[in-house]
């Protein structure tokens, strides 16, 4: 595989790139694991297009041990800079959970019931003492 330069890899990623209706640019090369990949000669190494576009288009230092994490409903593919964020490990592990108890929220609790506790929260039943 050859090594690719930072003007190459803009290059390449941009040619590669599939806009889908989110709005996600997809990786159209080779895949490992499901994520984009491509050789990088900074690195001397395969690295995930993810981490590549956050280095080319987000400033991301592609040597940082931070991780390269997507949006909600972004497809894995993706390397749309806006659908990009940088984030710890544990960034990562609260943000999965985060996610799992908002859909837990939602089903909880529909529209009516959140409009029922604004009312509640309003007439200062809960809360003056
Ligand atoms: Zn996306």
């Amino acid at each position: 595989m050859r090594k690719h330069t930072k003007e190459d890899l803009e290059r390449i990623l941009l040619l590669r790139r599939e806009i889908d209706e989110n709005g996600c640019w997809l990786w159209t090369g080779s895949l490992r694991y499901g994520y984009g990949q491509i050789m990088v000669a900074e690195l001397g190494r395969p690295c995930t297009v993810s981490r590549v576009a956050a280095w080319l288009w987000m400033d991301f230092d592609l040597h940082s041990k931070l991780l390269v994490c997507h949006i909600d409903d972004c497809n894995r593919r993706c390397f749309n800079p806006d659908h990009l964020y940088v984030g710890t490990m544990s960034d990562n592990a609260q943000d999965s959970w985060r996610k799992r108890q908002n859909a837990r929220r939602r089903e909880t609790f529909g529209t009516e019931d959140r409009g029922e506790i604004r009312r509640i929260l309003r007439s200062g039943v809960l809360g003056d003492k």
